[in-house]
């Protein structure tokens, strides 16, 4: 539903990254808790069941996701 946060919040890696201080708090501002459904990440989940760890919410590559 809109205005809750992703479905993914708690397991995705990008919140765990945020968490660790490896990227800025506004991806999970302006995608996790608002606009989720234009994530890349959870478009890709969606629609490929499919995801990557090193993929931001736009699309964008961020080597730091990586275990
Ligand atoms: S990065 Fe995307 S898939 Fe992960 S919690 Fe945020 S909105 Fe959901």
């Amino acid at each position: 539903m809109e205005g809750e946060s992703c479905s993914n919040y708690y397991e995705c890696p990008v919140v765990r990254a945020y968490e660790e201080g490896k990227i800025d708090g506004e991806w999970i501002r302006m995608y996790c808790e608002r606009n989720w459904r234009e994530c890349a990440r959870f478009q890709l989940d969606e629609i490929f069941s499919y995801s990557t760890d090193f993929v931001l919410p736009d699309g964008s590559v961020e080597d730091r996701l990586s275990r």
